[in-house]
């Protein structure tokens, strides 16, 4: 059976970019279960990615998160998952912050990683050992008017990493975090170049960050057999 590495939202900047280098350091060992409602942008990744195979899904139900979890055991082993998956908005200042932004929210970057932690952990666990990378955002320990929900959504990844760590390292499967600052995707591509400017400002190295920058660290978590619990900052010094 092949060993499998799960990443959600591949179709994205990020995502396809810790596809690629899954792929590129594991020398092909690892098969990519490449997932997205992207189907366009996942054919298109898979092209590039021998041995990749995309489960297209919508994850934010259990029907979806079943979906990929089936598709990855009917082809083999998962050994990593990464839950990169994820959206900023809307950005609504506190005041205006609505019901169904938090569902919107929450459901994508937090509830659908934890029930895929606990359904792909299980397997792993079963198999001996594994990996998880959460994909937080720098925004989990800083605060950004139009952020309180994704804040609040990354916060709590960043705390489920830790539990899952906690309970699950005793059992081979480590569970890790990164915490992008601000990185160059279709996620940030709309930013007005006001802005963009302030948050350059506030960053020590003065640059925004590669896509390519947050896939390195993500293989460094997976790689590193010591390392479990952590949330590695990956935003050029912009919390200091
Ligand atoms: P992106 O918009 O380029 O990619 C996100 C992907 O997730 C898209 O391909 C999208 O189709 C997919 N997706 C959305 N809803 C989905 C669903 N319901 N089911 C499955 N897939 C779904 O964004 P990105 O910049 O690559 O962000 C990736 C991760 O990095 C996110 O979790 C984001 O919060 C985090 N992050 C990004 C930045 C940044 O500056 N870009 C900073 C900090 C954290």
């Amino acid at each position: 059976m092949d060993e499998i590495a799960v990443v959600t939202g591949a179709g994205g900047g990020i995502g396809s970019a810790v596809a690629l280098m899954i792929h590129d350091k594991s020398e092909g060992a690892l098969k990519l279960a490449l997932c997205d409602i992207n189907k366009n942008a996942l054919a298109e990744l898979a092209g590039r990615i021998p041995g990749s195979f995309p489960v297209v899904s919508d994850i934010t139900t259990e029907a979806g998160r079943k979906a990929l979890v089936d598709a990855v055991l009917a082809k083999g082993t998962p050994s990593v998952l990464v839950n990169n998956a994820g959206i900023d908005r809307p950005h609504e200042p506190c005041l205006a912050i609505l019901e169904s932004s938090y569902d919107t929210l929450l459901n994508l970057n937090l509830k659908a990683p934890a029930f895929l932690m606990r359904a792909f952990c299980k397997e792993m666990m079963a198999a001996g050992g594994g990996a998880v990378v959460n994909i937080s955002s720098v925004l989990a320990k800083h605060a950004l008017t139009g952020s309180a929900l994704y804040r609040v959504s990354k916060a709590g990844l960043e705390a489920l990493t830790k539990q899952f760590a906690a309970e699950f390292g005793p059992r081979g499967v480590r569970v890790n975090a990164v915490a992008p600052g601000f990185i160059m995707t279709p996620m940030t591509a709309n930013i007005p170049d006001e802005t963009k400017e302030k948050i350059r400002s506030m960053i020590a190295l003065g640059e925004f960050g590669t896509p390519e920058a947050v896939a390195e660290a993500v293989w460094h978590l997976v790689e590193n057999q010591y390392i479990n619990g952590v949330v590695l900052p990956v935003d050029g010094g912009m919390v200091l």
